[in-house]
């Protein structure tokens, strides 16, 4: 028998997606499932037409860094979007998701045994990221303000993950915190790593970047995603912003892991960017009402969720009932078909909470559904 390594070994599976595979395997065999689970909205972008996509190009390799012509557009949508202003030959990179960038970006920074602060609920991957990286996740409570976080930090510390707007929360942080975070960052030499995956599902201009403060990302490293703002998760594009340095040590190790992301995907983001954004816009714009509609009737039936505003996804609490989060979520889905994700995932203070995605069912469904999770709390208190 071949033997495996610790690191393998002890990895946890991502619970959204192990939850998310169940439903996938109940779908199959012809279960009707009512899903609060999955992590995207489903907007209706049209397919346009490949043929137009340059055909000496589309079938081989492309530049490391992503194809230049991309990295522009996107380059001048941050300037235009977010006031931050970026140098598109050095100071980006496309890959494939930004998963795949927040784990390179954590093995470009990272000794064995070095530390990151995050805090919880966090996104299921940051901690066993870290721990893939031969780092050491320090997770904060969620109770604890980010004026704690400074408690947490120790020589070992080589940097804080915020994710902004918040999955599972929904969160927007405000500038203060932003600036508050930046200065903290300067204070004890680490960065400050922003994972922005969500950024256009702000309305009202109220999305911060830390970006648009360091303007030199001395200690700012940026993720972003197709997945989500262009609703085409399934194609895996992502990007990382950051600095001159920052971005040629991540390119290293992304030409070792994945040379460059597809090659046809990426000009059919660049040649259909403004078309695709024609559709999204709207149907973001209609998931924050549908947002505001549910936060509603969440308050009138009295189920409560920690803050946010911003997203498809709210952070429940579960508290009354005597389950833990995971008992919780499959009793829910085998005896209710409804699918959420337990809050263990999100950390360890989080297991009295289920994180519910509003993003690919329909509001009267959704209601159904919360009442039924208002139900289940009860029935097991
Ligand atoms: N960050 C957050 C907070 C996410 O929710 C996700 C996807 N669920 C990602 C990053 C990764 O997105 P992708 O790899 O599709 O770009």
């Amino acid at each position: 028998m071949g033997r495996y390594s610790n690191i393998s070994e002890n990895a946890e599976q991502a619970m959204s997606i192990k939850y998310n595979t169940i439903v996938y395997d109940l779908k199959r065999k012809g279960v009707k499932v009512l899903v609060m689970s999955l992590g995207e909205a489903f907007f209706d972008v049209p397919l346009y037409s490949f043929a137009e996509l340059p055909i000496s190009e589309i079938y081989h390799y492309s530049h490391s860094l992503g194809i230049p012509e991309l990295r522009k557009k996107l380059a001048d949508y941050f300037l235009k979007q977010y006031s931050i202003p970026l140098n598109s030959d050095k100071e980006i990179l496309i890959t494939s998701g930004s998963k795949i960038a927040i784990y390179m970006a954590l093995m470009a920074i990272l000794n064995p045994g070095d530390e990151v602060v995050v805090q919880e609920p966090c996104w299921v991957s940051y901690p066993e990221q870290i721990k893939l990286a031969y780092g050491i996740p320090v997770q904060i409570p969620y109770d604890r303000s980010i004026y704690d976080y400074e408690k947490y930090i120790t020589p070992r510390t080589k940097a804080i993950i915020i994710n902004n707007p918040h999955n599972p929360t929904g969160y927007v942080y405000t500038k203060e915190e932003i600036t508050y975070l930046l200065e903290l960052a300067a204070k004890h030499n680490i960065w400050l790593l922003s994972d922005e995956a969500y950024s256009d599902f702000v309305m009202d201009g109220k999305f911060i970047s830390p970006g648009s403060i360091d303007k030199e990302k001395n200690h700012t490293i940026i993720f972003n995603s197709i997945s989500k703002n262009f609703g085409i998760s399934g194609w895996r594009l992502g990007y990382i912003i950051s600095n001159e340095k920052m971005i040629h040590n991540v390119l290293k190790i992304n030409q070792h892991l994945i040379t460059c992301p597809a090659t046809i995907l990426e000009y059919y983001v660049l040649n259909y960017f403004e078309k695709i954004l024609s559709y999204t816009v709207p149907m973001m714009k209609e998931l924050h009402e549908k947002r505001k509609a549910v936060a509603a009737y969440m308050k009138d039936i009295g189920l409560e969720c920690l803050p946010g505003s911003a997203t498809f996804y709210f952070f429940v609490s579960i508290i009354p009932t005597k389950l833990t989060s995971e008992e919780f979520c499959t009793r829910l889905l085998t005896e209710e078909y409804i699918s959420v994700v337990p809050g263990l995932g999100y950390g360890y203070s989080c297991d009295k909470f289920v994180r519910i995605s509003i993003g690919t069912s329909k509001l009267d469904e959704i209601k159904c559904g919360l009442d039924k999770i208002k139900e289940f709390i009860i029935k097991t208190s």
